[in-house]
């Protein structure tokens, strides 16, 4: 451990110790003269008093500064006053007993001296075991005293960072060198640092703080710690944090470059949902539109039927917008805005929707729905979608199937009290092999139109509501895609 000299404002009591530990020639002189003092005074009060405990003050003084030969030193000289002195002046009834109280005196002292020996050695162990533990810190460590602003204490580390001796300099002057500005909030300029902690209870506050010069991060620990003569100092520890400080900003970008591609994600997903969703709708609107120009070149035209396709082709341009903003919001929200609403009558809009569809491919549909309403809180724009999507894979799974065999059936049911199930079902080619784990994967299609998007969309549309989406392949054929979804509880 590196200690600088006691500083000025010391109390002479505590200064003198001090200076007596530093010279062990002087503690011993004044050893002798304690020795030769109690010796007198026991003489002058013709030994009435037994002053001979006091020599213990300089055998222990001795001991303490000097160690156990200055100690057992004193104590022979001590023995040597006694026996010299007090043998002369009170003869004893018998030589035995003058030199039995010279022996078990002379064995107390030694014993003092052992003990007091040892104690000295073992705090100077745990000293040593304190500055060897302080040294091999990567943490540059060091004590101020408060007062006086001198360095008492700093490690090895603390002489590496400033490439300086800091016991040479005032705390003012080293705080300069160090670049971190202070704990009272004084930052020197182009010193950046933030409070991570203070506790009461640990006594010890943390900031962290950048050397403008290096650029380097630092922790700086900083507390008040008790020191020799009971004094109360300031210990501070300053840790190099500049690696850890780089991993957390690669992190960051890290994070933020996931979250940009993660938004990146987002927009493909908004842009081909949409396509997707949009595409059934314009396609209709195709072809009312043909229907219309096919009937106005006509020679005869009823004005009625254009006018109905007319009508039609409005309800479907409609529907594109309101699937744009429906699919935009859930998007960006994730989440559907639901209200009570009827099973039954979202299968009866979704065929309407494909009407024409489903006449143009000459389907049979059956319907089949559960005699009374089937409530449930949901978005009925985007369960609509959900329906029409099955129907329309229905309807494409069929395309090449022979006219007996172009049936689509649609069933809802509340097989128990809180779920409803919807099914559809054809008789088309069914799902090609091996491809049942990815149905529900985006993008994933067979159809050379296709864009891969239909039952993904449907999965996480009924997921949001709380319900589950599967399939299953029909005996007589074709497949059967259905899903649930919780009843309403009223
Ligand atoms: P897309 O219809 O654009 O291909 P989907 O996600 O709706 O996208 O469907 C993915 C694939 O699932 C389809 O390409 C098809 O192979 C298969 N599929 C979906 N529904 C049916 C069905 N009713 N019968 C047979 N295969 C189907």
């Amino acid at each position: 451990m590196r200690e600088s000299t006691p500083p000025q404002s010391l109390p002479w009591t505590a200064a003198l110790v001090r200076r007596l530990g530093d010279s062990p020639g002087a503690a011993l002189g004044l050893a002798l003269i304690l020795v030769a003092l109690v010796a007198t005074v026991d003489y002058a009060t013709g030994y009435e008093l037994r002053f001979a405990v006091l020599y213990l003050a300089p055998i222990a003084l001795a001991t303490w500064t000097g160690g156990r030969s200055a100690g057992i030193l004193i104590v022979v000289i001590a023995s040597l006053f006694w026996l010299l002195s007090f043998g002369s002046a009170h003869p004893y009834s018998g030589d035995f007993f003058f030199y039995w109280e010279g022996i078990a005196m002379l064995a107390v002292y030694l014993a003092f001296v052992l003990l007091l020996e040892r104690l000295r050695l073992s705090l100077t162990r745990a000293d040593q075991r304190f500055s060897q533990v302080l040294e091999e810190l990567d943490s540059a460590v060091f004590v101020v005293d408060e007062d006086s602003r001198q360095i008492l204490y700093a490690n090895q580390s603390l002489a590496r960072l400033i490439g300086a001796d800091p016991l040479t300099l005032g705390a003012g002057e080293l705080d300069r060198r160090l670049g971190l500005g202070t704990d009272d909030g004084d930052g020197s300029p182009g010193v950046g640092g933030d409070a991570i902690g203070a506790g009461p209870e640990s006594g010890f506050t943390s900031r962290e703080a950048r050397n403008a010069e290096s650029g380097r991060w630092y922790l700086v620990r900083t507390g008040l710690i008790p020191w020799k003569s009971n004094r109360h100092v300031k210990l501070q520890m300053i840790t190099d944090i500049s690696v850890q400080k780089r991993a957390q900003a690669l992190k960051q970008q890290h994070r933020d470059m996931l979250h940009q591609t993660d938004r990146l994600a987002s927009l493909a997903e908004i842009a081909s949902t949409l396509a997707h969703e949009v595409n059934q709708p314009l396609m209709a609107i195709a072809g009312y539109n043909d229907a219309c120009l096919r009937m106005l070149a006509a020679t005869s035209c009823d004005r009625n039927d254009v006018v109905t396709a007319l009508q039609r082709c409005r309800e479907q341009a409609l529907r594109a917008g309101r699937i744009i903003s429906r699919v935009r919001e859930f998007i960006r929200s994730k989440r559907p805005s639901p209200a009570l609403c009827d099973i039954n009558a979202l299968v009866k809009e979704s065929l309407a929707l494909l009407e024409t569809q489903l006449e143009d491919n000459a389907i049979a549909v059956q319907v089949s729905l559960s005699p009374s309403p089937l409530l449930t809180h949901a978005d009925q724009t985007l369960l609509v979608q959900v329906i029409v999507n099955l129907l329309q894979n229905a309807i494409d799974a069929m395309d090449k199937s022979v006219p007996a065999r172009r049936k689509l059936s649609v069933l809802t049911d509340k097989p128990a009290d809180a779920l409803i199930v919807v099914s559809v079902s054809d008789q088309g080619a069914g799902i090609p092999a091996g491809v049942d784990e990815q149905l529900f994967t985006p993008l994933f299609t067979t159809k050379p139109q296709g864009m891969g998007l239909g039952l993904s969309i449907c999965r996480s549309v009924v997921e949001a509501h709380g319900g589950r989406i599967a399939h299953r392949a029909n005996p007589e054929g074709g497949c059967t895609f259905h899903f649930t979804l919780p009843a309403d509880a009223n």
